[in-house]
């Protein structure tokens, strides 16, 4: 049986030309980049080359590249890493806005990924920040208000996510950009950092763009970001290695301490194979984007055609326009997700759902629920995620097997529905 992946938002195969190119480091080009000898020389030129092209990604400076473990790391290093650099100055000296009593805050909104939404409640748990969540729409972009609202004047970040992973809508990033903008503007008139003390008189922003670099610019001056955090395996890249641009001047502590690597950010061994497999990531992403967005569309609205056409009872979850072409999130109603994903899954169809049973927890998806879906639609909901390698005959045999699947397993439902 032929298996079909439909499960990119989750992960990505490595590109083959990404596994080419980090294989010399993985056996010849072993030395450690921050040798001096040889061996190290021949090491960094492959980090060196591989930040050049994140570099070229965001349009900055090569410095303003940090190598990270993922994006887990790179959200963590955002939120706590700020957070610690304004508790230190807060101690040191009186610019630091938040009064002695006072947290400082950070604005964020209710469908970020665990990776931002566990950090910020951890924060809240250990007293060292109050959080707000701002709400989105019925088609899950964020409320812009809310934010321009939240702000306050213990406000030291905002962190939105580019794209959501559930259910692929575009959150309007520039747009929140110019409203921290504002906001500073406000704060402080003269728009420049004349000193240090300028630097804790200023509220960040950052976007989670994970699953935003396969289709969406991400020049960091137009997206008008301090911190963008990117991952390596959700681009065709290798797992386990990301990055996280931060806008020279920017105030960050490191949050794990040992060697100097990465300006005494991130410090620990480069994990040299895995940043040149995130450069060509990257470099294929520059190359390849315009055509794969064009491919990749087509391919997900035949599905939906399809699905909608033979289906009866489709809700599409989130809005079509403003969404990467990739996603495609659907509630069969009346019929239950996980179960069809492992009816899909014994076809050899791999997709995810945004009901959670077999984890135990009954908690349908937070983003979907965020939405003022019902809970029970949430359960039924399938989300479909397409890459650069689907092609026209995987989509033609989901919309041929989905179809019986739905129907047995809405006779089978106690919640039968009157057709
Ligand atoms: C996958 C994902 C992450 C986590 O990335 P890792 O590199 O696996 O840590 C964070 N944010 C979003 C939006 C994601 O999709």
């Amino acid at each position: 049986m032929e298996k079909i992946y439909l499960d990119h938002s989750a992960t990505t195969p490595l590109d083959p030309q990404v596994l080419k190119k980090m294989q010399p480091y993985l056996t010849d080009i072993f030395g450690n980049a921050s040798s001096l000898h040889s061996f190290g020389q021949e090491a960094i030129k492959g980090v060196d080359w591989a930040r050049e092209q994140l570099a070229n990604l965001f349009g900055c400076k090569f410095k303003e590249v940090i190598f990270t473990s993922g994006a887990t790391e790179s959200n963590n290093l955002v939120l706590r890493g700020l957070l610690m650099a304004f508790r230190n100055a807060k101690k040191e000296s009186s610019s630091a806005k938040a009064p002695e009593d006072k947290k400082f805050h950070i604005i964020t909104s209710k469908i970020e990924h665990p990776a931002i939404l566990e950090v910020c409640q951890e924060l809240v748990k250990e007293g060292l920040a109050e959080v707000t969540f701002v709400n989105v729409d019925s088609n899950g972009v964020v409320k812009i208000n809310e934010i321009k609202e939240a702000i306050k004047d213990n406000t030291i970040l905002v962190s939105i996510m580019y794209v959501n992973n559930e259910i692929g809508t575009i959150q309007p990033i520039r747009k929140i950009g110019e409203i921290v903008e504002k906001a500073n503007l406000k704060r402080r008139p003269k728009s420049e950092v004349r000193s240090p003390k300028d630097l804790y008189d200023k509220i960040y922003f950052h976007t989670d763009a994970v699953q935003a670099v396969n289709y969406c610019p991400m020049k960091a001056d137009y997206l008008k970001t301090d911190f963008i955090t990117i991952s390596g395996h959700k681009i065709y890249g290798p797992k386990g290695i990301g990055a996280l641009y931060i806008k020279e001047g920017t105030p960050i502590k490191s949050i794990i301490f040992g060697g100097h690597q990465e300006y005494n950010i991130r410090p620990g061994t480069y994990n040299v194979a895995g940043i040149v497999g995130l450069g060509v990531a990257i470099e294929l992403v520059n190359k390849e984007q315009t055509e794969i967005n064009d491919k990749i569309g087509k391919l997900r609205d035949k599905l939906i055609a399809g699905l909608t056409k033979k289906i009866p009872d489709t809700q599409i979850n989130g809005n079509l326009e403003k969404r990467v072409p990739g996603n495609a999130n659907i509630s069969f109603l009346g019929a239950e997700g996980e179960s069809m994903l492992l009816m899909l899954d014994l076809e050899g169809i791999a997709v995810s759902t945004g009901s959670a049973c077999a984890s135990g927890s009954l908690e349908p998806s937070h983003v979907l629920r965020a939405m003022d879906i019902p809970a029970e639609d949430c359960h039924a909901s399938l989300r479909f995620t397409l890459g650069k390698g689907t092609t026209a005959k995987e989509i033609d045999r989901v919309i041929e097997v989905l179809p019986a699947i739905v129907k047995r397993l809405r006779e089978m439902s106690p919640l039968k529905r009157k057709n």
